[in-house]
C-alpha cells in the first residue's frame, strides 16, 4: 500500500494505525538484522502515537493527511528524549531536548515515527559505510551499498519498512541513495523546509527532504514539511507549496534542457556510465513524446562543482563540528587539562572521514590560504548561479542522471576518498545554487540495479520537479522500453 492509501484507510476508520504499525514493525524485525537501516527502533513511542491517531479517528477528528503512515527519520534529526547520534560515537548517549520542526510537522499530520536511521557519520559520505555503527545494505542486493549519506532512510523505504522517510541533502544525500535503492527522493529549494533541529553539516547547503515509493507520496510528505518556520532564520517566508495539486499537469509545452557538461558527450565530466546515460536519454525522450520541447544547454561551471563543494562543505563542517568538545554533548574522554580532554574526546569520537573533512576545512579557512581555496570556491559558486540563471532563460527544467553509476558493492570505493566524492558530480550543483532537485527511478542498469533520473528546476520550482517526475514515473512503471 502507498502512504496515501494507508492514510485514506486510517482516516476512514477502515484500518487501525496500530495494525499498520505492527505490520511494518514485523517487517523491520524480520529483515533489519541483515540491512542495518535503523540505529534505533522506537516501537513503544510509535505505538503510543499510533494509538493517538486511532483515538482521533474514533472521536471523529481528522488525524491529518499522513494519518497512521509509518515514518523513518534520518538520525541527524533531533527527536526529544530519543538518542540522536548522526551515526557518530561523539554523540553517544546524547538525547536532544527538542524535536526538529519536520518531526513536529509530520507528527501533527498523523505520521508515526518508528525510529532513527543509519547514515554516514555526520552525513559525510555516499555509501553509509562511514557510519560508526556499521554499514547499511541495499535491500535490492545486500552485497551493494544503499548510497548515502541517507542510506538508512532509503533502505527503509525500499524494503517497505516504512512507506515514508526523511533525509537530508548537502551534496546529494537524498537523491543519490534514492537512485541507488529505486525510490523517489527530493531536495527542496534551500529555505523551503525548516532546518530547525537538523544537526548541521554545512549550513549553507543542507536541506531536508522526503523519500517515498511514489512521486505522489513524496509530494504529500513535501507539502506537510514545506513552508515558513520562525525557528529557522533562513526559512523562506512566503512560499507554502502544494505539489500534490500539480502532479497531473503533464509536460506539454514545457521546455526541458539537457546539460551538456553532464551528458557524457563532448565537454562533459567523465565517469558517467553508459547504462545510466542511456536511461537518462530515454527519460528525455519520454518527456519529448509527452509534448516537452527539448534542447541542450551549457552550464560550464558544472565541471567545477566537485572542487568547489569539497572546499565549501568541509569549511562549514569544520566550524559546525567545533562544538563537539567533550563538554556539551555525548562522549567525553577524561584527561588532566581541558585542552587534552577536548583532543582526546574528538580523537576517540570522530571517525576518519569526519577528521579528514575537519582538517581539509580548517586548512581551506586558514590565514594565507583562505583566498586561494575558500574564496575561490565561493567565486565558483557565484559563477554557477549565473550559469544556471542563463540556462533557465531558455528552459524550465533540466534533466540529468542522479548519480554516475548504479549502486556499487560494499568496500569497492572505501580505499580512495576521491572515488567516493565523484558520486556527487550531478547532484552538487543544486546544493551550491540552492535549487530544488528530485530523483525518480527510471529503469535499471546493466547490473539490474535501479537507475535514478534527476529533474532540476530554478529556485522555488519545487512543484515543477514533482510535476515532471510524475510523468517519468508513469512511463517507467508502465514499462515503456
Ligand atoms: N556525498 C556528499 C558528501 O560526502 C554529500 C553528503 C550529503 O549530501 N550529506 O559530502
Amino acid at each position: 500500500m502507498t502512504a496515501l492509501e494507508i492514510a485514506a484507510a486510517v482516516r476512514a476508520g477502515e484500518r487501525s494505525a496500530v495494525d499498520v504499525l505492527n505490520e511494518h514493525l514485523a517487517r523491520i524485525d524480520d529483515r533489519d538484522g541483515e540491512l542495518n537501516a535503523f540505529n534505533v527502533v522506537t516501537a513503544d513511542a510509535a505505538r503510543a502515537e499510533a494509538e493517538g491517531v486511532d483515538a482521533a479517528v474514533a472521536a471523529g477528528d481528522d488525524p491529518g493527511p499522513l494519518a497512521g503512515v509509518p515514518l523513518a527519520l534520518k538520525d541527524n534529526m533531533c527527536t526529544r528524549g530519543i538518542p540522536t547520534t548522526c551515526s557518530s560515537k561523539i554523540l553517544e548517549g546524547w538525547q536532544p531536548p527538542y524535536d526538529a520542526t519536520v518531526v513536529t510537522r509530520l507528527r501533527a499530520a498523523g505520521a508515526v515515527a518508528v525510529g532513527k536511521t543509519n547514515l554516514d557519520e555526520f552525513a559525510m559520505g555516499s555509501s553509509t559505510e562511514n557510519s560508526a555503527f556499521g554499514p547499511t545494505r541495499n535491500p535490492l542486493d545486500i552485497s551493494r551499498v544503499p548510497g548515502g549519506s541517507s542510506g538508512g532512510t532509503a533502505a527503509s523505504v525500499a524494503a517497505n519498512f516504512t512507506p515514508l522517510g526523511i533525509g537530508s541533502d548537502t551534496g546529494g544525500s537524498i537523491r543519490q541513495p534514492a537512485a541507488f535503492c529505486g525510490v523517489v527522493g527530493m531536495k527542496p529549494t534551500y529555505g523551503v523546509v525548516s532546518r530547525y533541529g537538523l544537526i548541521a553539516f554545512a549550513s549553507s547547503l543542507d536541506q531536508i527532504g522526503p523519500f517515498a515509493n511514489s512521486v505522489a507520496d513524496a509530494a504529500a510528505m513535501f507539502d506537510v514539511i514545506a513552508g515558513p518556520d520562525p525557528l529557522d532564520s533562513t526559512s523562506i517566508r512566503d512560499y507554502s507549496p502544494d505539489a500534490s495539486a500539480v502532479l497531473d499537469r503533464g509536460v506539454d509545452g514545457l521546455r526541458v534542457g539537457v546539460i551538456r557538461e553532464l551528458s557524457g558527450g563532448e565537454g562533459s565530466v567523465d565517469g558517467l556510465s553508459a547504462d545510466v546515460l542511456a536511461r537518462t536519454n530515454e527519460a528525455v525522450e519520454v518527456l519529448r513524446a509527452a509534448g516537452a520541447i527539448v534542447s541542450e544547454v551549457s552550464v560550464p561551471s558544472a565541471t567545477l562543482g566537485l572542487s568547489a563543494y569539497y572546499l565549501v562543505a568541509p569549511a562549514e563542517a569544520s566550524s559546525n563540528l567545533a562544538r563537539y568538545d567533550g563538554v556539551r554533548y555525548g562522549l567525553r574522554v577524561d584527561a588532566p587539562t581541558t585542552g587534552e580532554m577536548n583532543t582526546a574526546s574528538r580523537t576517540a569520537g570522530f571517525g576518519p572521514e569526519v577528521k579528514r573533512r575537519i582538517m581539509l576545512g580548517t586548512y581551506a579557512l586558514s590565514a594565507g590560504y583562505y583566498d586561494a581555496f575558500y574564496g575561490k570556491a565561493l567565486k565558483v559558486r557565484t559563477m554557477m548561479l549565473r550559469d544556471f540563471a542563463q540556462a533557465y532563460e531558455n528552459v524550465d527544467v533540466l534533466v540529468t542522471p542522479t548519480a554516475p553509476t548504479t549502486a556499487f558493492r560494499l568496500g569497492e570505493r572505501t580505499a580512495d576518498p576521491m572515488t567516493m566524492y565523484v558520486n556527487d558530480v550531478c547532484t552538487i550543483p543544486s546544493n551550491l545554487t540552492g535549487h530544488p532537485g528530485i530523483s525518480v527511478p527510471f529503469g535499471v542498469g546493466d547490473d539490474g540495479m535501479p537507475v535514478g533520473v534527476q529533474v532540476l528546476a530554478p529556485a522555488l520550482g519545487d512543484e515543477l520537479t514533482f510535476q515532471v517526475a510524475a510523468v517519468l514515473e508513469a512511463t517507467a512503471s508502465g514499462g515503456v522500453s
